[in-house]
């Protein structure tokens, strides 16, 4: 007879031992982990705010503005993903009535308007066609008709694949008194972004992607113009947690003698983004753009010259790291993903939000671009359409 007290019994499936298969992880994220990365965060957990961490966090901050490419104080790590930094950056720039602009060519534009839309804001748009792009004459005239605050702007929209320039934007933004915030999580590191110089106001990012970080933080930074308006708020931010005045004293960021527990950081996470940063400095920045852009150029090559076809049309558009194939004619793209999978233990996924249904994404991010992987993906995409149904139509 059970004599336990219990009224939840310990579940059976906790006595078999956890299994986690390697796998190619080549979708737009999470991408592969190394070992020297995964071995960094199982060192040992001491206190989120022992001098050692701080140092930890100070290294990371360094490297976070190498990354960026800007000079910015309040430069600082998120605990949460790549939308965990979306409310952030949202929340502290925008007031409830505050008027945002949003670029939509893809799904985080969509995602960014329904976030400021729910801390009250007038949300307009300028929407693109997908695989598209806006150009600054567009994105001028957005800003004189809507006076925003905030203008969002994906750099490497993952759900289409393009990467979209950023030259001129920021020096328009300020023209109009507005702040530009992008949006770099599935494009820092893989291709440039000269925070400082082109005049970007909010950027961030997120771990799992060129970073090749366990998911689950989000590296963040805010130039001088953005924390004047962030720290002049008429209303507190709606959320404790992201708030930017607790968080850059918590980061370090706010010249003050004392830090104040907020919330307790994820150290062994940091640990990782840190030896991540190590690899990034030892390779270089542009050394990493450079093989993204020869990775891909060769991916995209092959590919072609297997007959698919790549969405984004125009080839300056292409993202280095993710890319977007149109759905192969006459194949169910579920089937293809599935069979890949099955057959090549290899992640490649389909769309997402407006482009699902109408590409494959590849995602070739950090130490997983290489001519090697490229290899790979093309074997196996050879071998799925020869291997799935293809209707006669
Ligand atoms: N922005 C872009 C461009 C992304 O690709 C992603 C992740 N796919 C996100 C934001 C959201 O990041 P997360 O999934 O880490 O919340």
């Amino acid at each position: 007879v059970d004599m336990s007290s219990l009224a939840v019994s310990p579940p059976e499936r906790l006595r078999t031992p956890l299994m986690v298969p390697q796998r190619h992880m080549f979708g737009p994220g999470p991408s592969n982990v190394p070992p020297r990365i995964l071995r960094a965060g199982a060192n040992p957990v001491i206190g989120h705010m022992h001098p050692e961490i701080l140092e930890i966090m100070a290294d990371i901050q360094g490297g976070i503005q190498y990354l960026f490419q800007t000079r910015n104080p309040v430069t600082l790590v998120l605990s949460g993903t790549g939308h965990t930094a979306m409310e952030c950056a949202i929340f502290n720039a925008v007031e409830a009535g505050d008027s945002v602009l949003v670029a939509v060519n893809g799904v985080w534009g969509e995602r960014a308007a329904d976030i400021a839309e729910r801390i009250g804001a007038r949300v307009n748009t300028i929407v693109g066609s997908l695989g598209g792009f806006f150009t600054n004459a567009e994105i001028e005239e957005a800003l004189i008709k809507h006076r925003p605050v905030l203008f969002f702007l994906a750099h490497g929209e993952s759900s289409t694949g393009v990467l979209h320039p950023l030259d001129g934007i920021g020096q328009l933004c300020h023209k109009y008194d507005c702040l530009f915030l992008v949006d770099s999580v599935a494009s820092i590191g893989g291709a440039p972004v000269y925070m400082d110089e082109q005049g970007i106001d909010i950027l961030y990012t997120a771990s799992q992607k060129v970073l090749n970080v366990p998911p689950g933080i989000a590296p963040i930074s805010f130039s001088e113009r953005a924390c004047r308006k962030i720290f002049n708020r008429r209303t507190k931010p709606v959320s404790f947690f992201l708030d930017l005045s607790l968080l850059s004293n918590y980061w370090g960021c706010d010249g003050k003698a004392t830090r104040m527990y907020h919330h307790t950081g994820p150290v062994s996470a940091f640990y990782s983004l840190r030896e991540s940063l190590a690899i990034l400095v030892e390779e270089g920045l542009e050394s990493s753009w450079k093989r993204h852009t020869n990775v891909t150029e060769y991916f995209h090559t092959g590919l072609e010259h297997m007959g698919l076809k790549l969405f984004v049309e125009d080839k300056a558009l292409r993202l280095p790291t993710v890319t977007t194939i149109v759905a192969p004619d006459g194949y169910d793209w579920k089937e293809i993903t599935a069979y890949v999978m099955k057959r090549h233990n290899l992640e490649i996924s389909g769309g997402l939000g407006p482009s699902a249904g109408m590409v494959l994404r590849v995602g070739l991010m950090g130490c997983n671009s290489s001519i090697t992987n490229a290899d790979l993906v093309l074997a196996a995409l050879r071998d799925a359409l020869t291997h799935c149904h293809k209707s006669k139509v």
